[in-house]
């Protein structure tokens, strides 16, 4: 898929403020500072679609992207910054848990993960929450580029591990991605023309 038209809708902290259309939407979300507005920006063409920041853990909001006029892209807030999380719930604020337990429209979540990091808990228990709430996720590996092209395997291999210590019986489909030298961004399209098609 070529995406020819990316255009911003509406932001908003609401679920039931986000647009009525019921076209098929896929989220993205992470740790703040993992790459996720560079990702977007890399799969949309666009300089500044998402804003990149060096602000970790700014304020933001639920940000619905119209792709081709055929889904959308839904830029969802960093998580991670408080400091202690006795339920990972805390460290979401209510209206992104309102999104994946209520939006209809979601097809599915890529969780982006920084690949040079060893699996954070936090990542693995939100792994647990879209479980246990029946999202769909895959996981998207970021700043490919970080690690050298031999290593990338040996990195994935590792995590792996750590995702089926967590209690998967297998690893959720994954992409690796470079927003710095543009890659797994065909992988990335196909996977979700292919759903679109269905
Ligand atoms: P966000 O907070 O998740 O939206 O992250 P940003 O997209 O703002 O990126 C955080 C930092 O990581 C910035 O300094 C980016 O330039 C850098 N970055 C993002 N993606 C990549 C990548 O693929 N490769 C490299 N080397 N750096 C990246």
């Amino acid at each position: 898929m070529k995406i020819n038209t990316a255009e911003f809708v509406i932001s908003n902290s609401e679920v039931s403020k986000c647009p009525k259309d019921p076209l098929p939407e896929y989220a993205f979300i992470g740790r703040s500072n993992v790459g996720k507005s560079s990702l977007i920006n890399m799969l949309t063409n666009h300089k500044s679609l998402a804003k990149t920041s060096s602000k970790p853990g700014k304020t933001q909001l639920i940000n619905h992207f119209k792709i081709n006029n055929n889904w959308f892209l839904v830029d969802l807030p960093g998580y991670g910054y408080a400091k202690v999380s006795k339920k990972s719930k805390e460290v979401f604020q209510q209206f992104v848990t309102d999104y994946f337990e209520k939006r209809e429209q979601l097809v599915c979540a890529f969780v982006l993960i920084d690949i040079r990091l060893e699996a954070q808990k936090i990542d693995l228990e939100f792994f647990t929450y879209l479980g246990v709430t029946e999202v769909p996720f895959c996981i998207i590996f970021t700043k490919a580029d970080k690690v050298g092209k031999t290593r990338i395997h040996s990195h994935i291999e590792a995590y792996r591990k750590q995702v089926l210590a967590s209690g998967w019986e297998e690893m959720p489909q994954h992409f690796i991605t470079s927003a710095t030298e543009a890659t797994g961004k065909d992988e990335l399209l196909s996977f979700i023309d292919e759903i679109n098609q269905e």
